[in-house]
């Protein structure tokens, strides 16, 4: 499917205010398609961040705070601005919790020596990679594959990292591209 020029947050996106918007998701199947995988996202999310709790519990809090509002009411009123941040940081997050994996992958590996072993195994065949091949045969391989696999790891998060500030960037609204 050829991809639109239309482009818009549809994680964003106020249709109901933009008829504009409306018309376009109508005839384009493209930016169509989208705007219904933002619609699941957006189900997914909301009804991830609805916790119940006790009613009891939040009568016993609301009667602590006179004239708070309910809770329900609170959250719908700053929805969009909850969700906004939410989409946000659940992208830092997970860029966050990938890089600190891969960190202690790579602390865990100092620890244990396979770091050097990494930095001079590809020139030096030293008595530290000689004793771990002697003593564990079946780390050859693994030696092998980290190293294999080390470059490629470094460009899939570099991807990863453009993708989503990419994905994230305010866009200017080209209405006339449709
Ligand atoms: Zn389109």
């Amino acid at each position: 499917m050829k991809r639109c020029e239309h482009r818009t947050n549809y994680d964003l996106r106020e249709e109901a205010l933009d008829p504009q918007l409306t018309d376009h998701l109508a005839e384009c199947e493209s930016c169509a398609q989208r705007a219904r995988r933002a619609e699941a996202f957006d189900t997914v999310v909301r009804s991830a961040m609805i916790t119940s709790v006790p009613d009891d519990l939040t009568a016993k809090l609301l009667a602590l705070v006179p004239g708070l509002m309910p809770p329900m009411l609170v959250r719908s009123k700053h929805w969009k601005l909850q969700r906004r941040a939410f989409v946000g940081l659940s992208g830092f997050a997970s860029i966050l919790a990938l890089g600190l994996l891969i960190y202690g992958v790579y602390l865990l590996a100092n620890t244990v020596g396979v770091g050097d072993w990494l930095a001079t195994a590809s020139t030096w065949p030293g008595v530290a990679i000689d004793w771990l091949y002697r003593h564990i045969p079946s780390s050859r391989s693994f030696v092998a594959a980290m190293i294999a696999v080390r470059q490629p790891l470094q460009w899939m998060i570099l991807l990863l990292l453009i993708w989503q500030v990419w994905e994230r960037m305010p866009l200017p609204n080209n209405r006339q591209t449709a």
